[in-house]
């Protein structure tokens, strides 16, 4: 199996299991949700994925080869969290070209016209509004082209409307640069904005996997 396969993936916090037996396939090209509530075990999931929290048990593994042991930065795999982690002491480009060879300008520019910031790359991290800011994390986190883009409540942070608009540009960006992505949320609305297939999560288990249109039709 190519791109993302999890299988029996169980995460524990001492006696506690916050992912009980998860498997998953995440295909290259395609984008998959995990929607559910706040504790069912989500981002402990993407975590276990990212390299952040150890497997008490299962397998993730890329493109067929265990992940085991890999360290989060040799897994070539990025991340983007709720409140974007951007560098408030550069300007708009320089956190968009950090880890990016030097004369990346086109590509910056390119990376910020797909998030609808075409020519913020002087202004200051602090001059910009939330949505703005959440659009540089994800120029930013797109720019390396990682083999996997791993986002935990990207959105979460921002008011409904803006989430809603901010939800179909994430989308449009991650088909434009045809990046494999698993995204983390607890709104229905913004996995089936997003998402290819939607995996929904319950009580650390994964329920049903599903395009967003089939989610509900299903016996
Ligand atoms: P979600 O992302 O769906 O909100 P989490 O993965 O954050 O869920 O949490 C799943 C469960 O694991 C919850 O009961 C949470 O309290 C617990 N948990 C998460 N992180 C830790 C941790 N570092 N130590 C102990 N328990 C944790
Ligand atoms: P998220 O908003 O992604 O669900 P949380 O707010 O649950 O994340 O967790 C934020 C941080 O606190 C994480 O490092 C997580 O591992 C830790 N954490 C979450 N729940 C617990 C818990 N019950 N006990 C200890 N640490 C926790």
């Amino acid at each position: 199996m190519n791109g993302l396969s999890l299988r029996d993936v169980v995460v524990r916090y001492g006696s506690a299991t916050a992912v009980d037996g998860v498997s998953l396939d995440v295909a290259p090209g395609s984008v998959v949700a995990l929607l559910g509530p706040s504790g069912c075990g989500k981002s402990s999931l993407l975590r276990a994925v990212a390299g952040l929290e150890p497997l008490a048990a299962g397998t993730v593994s890329w493109d067929g080869v265990p992940l085991a042991g890999v360290p989060v930065h040799r897994r070539g795999f990025g991340l983007m969290f709720q409140d974007g982690q951007l560098f408030a002491h550069r300007s708009v480009g320089g956190n968009v070209a950090y880890g990016l060879p030097p004369r990346s300008e086109a590509r910056v520019a390119s990376l910020l016209d797909l998030v609808g910031l075409a020519g913020y790359e002087p202004r200051g991290i602090a001059t910009l509004s939330g949505g703005e800011r959440q659009r540089v994390a994800l120029a930013r986190a797109l720019a390396p082209q990682p083999r996997l883009l791993l986002l935990d409540e990207p959105l979460s942070a921002l008011d409904r409307a803006l989430r809603e608009r901010l939800a179909v540009d994430l989308r449009a960006a991650l088909l434009a640069t045809g990046t494999t992505a698993v995204f983390v949320t607890h709104d229905q609305d913004e996995a089936f904005a997003v998402a290819d297939r939607v995996a929904v999560m319950a009580a650390g288990r994964i329920l049903q996997v599903d395009a967003p249109a089939d989610l509900w039709t299903r016996p």
